[in-house]
This record gives C-alpha cells, sequence and structure tokens, in this order.
C-alpha cells in the first residue's frame, strides 16, 4: 500500500474510533481532506480510495487542480481567507466554502452563482479568541449574517467553522472545541436546517469530535507535511 493510502486509512481509522466514543456517534463525521500545496495527482490518488470532499485554500492554485481534475467526481470546499474580487471565481467553481465572514461576500457569492448551478453550501467562519487569527466574525455577530445568508437564493447555510488556536493539551482542545459546539447549537435553535461543525484539524481531531464536530479538515496527517518551498 502506498504512504498516501497508509495515512488516509489511519486517519479514517483515527475518525472512526473518535465517533464511537463522542456524543454524536449516530452522526456521520465528514472527512474534508485538505490539499493545499499538494499536486493533483496526489489528489487523484486519494480520491481513488473513495474520498470526494477536498478543502483548497489559495484560489489560483485551487483553479488549476480543478481544471486539471474536472472529470473525477469531487466537491471542492474553498477554506481560505476570502477577497472580495476573488468571489466570482469562488462562486463559479467551489461546491461549499467555509470563511464566510462578512455581509459583503455573501451577498457577492449569491449574486455571482451561476443560474445552472445549485446553491452553494456556506459555512459561517466563527473566530473564537481573537488574536491567533484575523478571520471569522465575533459569536454575538454570526446571528446576523446567519439571516442575511438564508434570505438568498443561491445560498445554502450548512452551519459553522472554526480554527482555534494551536493546542497541545486535550483537556484545552476539548474546552475549545466544547465552547465552538455550544455556539453552533445556540445558532441551530434558530436555523434547523444546519448540519455542519467544521471543526478539527490533523492534531485536534479527536477532541473536535468528541466535542461534536460533524466535519474535520485533515491536511498534513493525510498528504504529510506541507513545503511551501516547492
Ligand atoms: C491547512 C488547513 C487545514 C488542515 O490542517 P492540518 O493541520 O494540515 O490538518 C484545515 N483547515 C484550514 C482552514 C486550513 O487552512
Amino acid at each position: 500500500m502506498s504512504r498516501l493510502a497508509q495515512n488516509y486509512n489511519s486517519v479514517k481509522d483515527r475518525i472512526a474510533k473518535a465517533s464511537a466514543h463522542s456524543q454524536t456517534d449516530r452522526i456521520q463525521v465528514q472527512l474534508l481532506a485538505v490539499s493545499k500545496t499538494r499536486p493533483s495527482e496526489d489528489i487523484r490518488k486519494i480520491n481513488q480510495l473513495g474520498q470526494q470532499d477536498f478543502g483548497e485554500n489559495y484560489l489560483q492554485e485551487a483553479l488549476e487542480k480543478i481544471t486539471a481534475l474536472t472529470k473525477l467526481p469531487i466537491r471542492w470546499h474553498f477554506i481560505g481567507p476570502i477577497q472580495s474580487n476573488k468571489t466570482r471565481q469562488i462562486a463559479e467553481n467551489f461546491d461549499w466554502v467555509h470563511t464566510v465572514d462578512r455581509a459583503k461576500i455573501a451577498q457577492r457569492l449569491n449574486d455571482q452563482r451561476p443560474d445552472h448551478l445549485a446553491p452553494i453550501s456556506l459555512c459561517i467562519q466563527i473566530n473564537l479568541d481573537n488574536e491567533s487569527t484575523k478571520s471569522g466574525i465575533v459569536a454575538d455577530k454570526a446571528f446576523e449574517l446567519a439571516s442575511l445568508i438564508s434570505a438568498l437564493p443561491k445560498l445554502r447555510l450548512r452551519g459553522l467553522m472554526f480554527i482555534p488556536a494551536p493546542q497541545s493539551d486535550y483537556k484545552q482542545q476539548l474546552q475549545t472545541c466544547q465552547k465552538a459546539k455550544t455556539i453552533f447549537d445556540t445558532l441551530k435553535k434558530q436555523y434547523p436546517e444546519l448540519d455542519t461543525l467544521s471543526l478539527g484539524m490533523s492534531s485536534d481531531l479527536e477532541a473536535a469530535i468528541e466535542a461534536g464536530s460533524n466535519m474535520v479538515r485533515i491536511g498534513s496527517d493525510i498528504f504529510g507535511e506541507r513545503n511551501y518551498s516547492t
């Protein structure tokens, strides 16, 4: 078995084990394979193992891969920061966007989503700890943004996305992830159709799933350490 296939299987295994322990054990945890900086060939190999959801952060790089892999059954998720002059290409080429954090971006994605495509699936990105990342909105403002998004016909609000500051201690990871889950549950009371808590990366996927995440975004533990110089 190739190294990629071994990595992929071991991540699937970790997800299955973590789900068995979590309160959400009857909810399927989705795996989003984060392929930023990785060649199309690696995506093709993981896709052949049955993986259909891939996440990309950098638009130009993503568009090259989407073009190269256009015949494959892949759902593309945009998970990078969004500049407003990039929304058209995102609206035209992606199935999901996880990083919506302001009304202007939501409105442009709606207006620029081509009519022949289904509504684009969106998560609102919440900033839990303000300093570690500049993207995301504070939780209090998510409600207003959710109300705007749910009124737009070419957008489908799916849930919330979080990038917690890196922590190595499991208990701390779990506490942070539980905060995220509480915010998600509060919003879901108003919008019962929400079905996605996008939370958890290579180093905290177990804590995220224990807290109730149902979509983990895994890059390095599948594809290996990223090398930005190549
Ligand atoms: C890179 C990235 C990931 C994957 O991170 P790993 O630690 O490599 O698993 C997940 N989410 C976002 C938003 C990312 O940018």
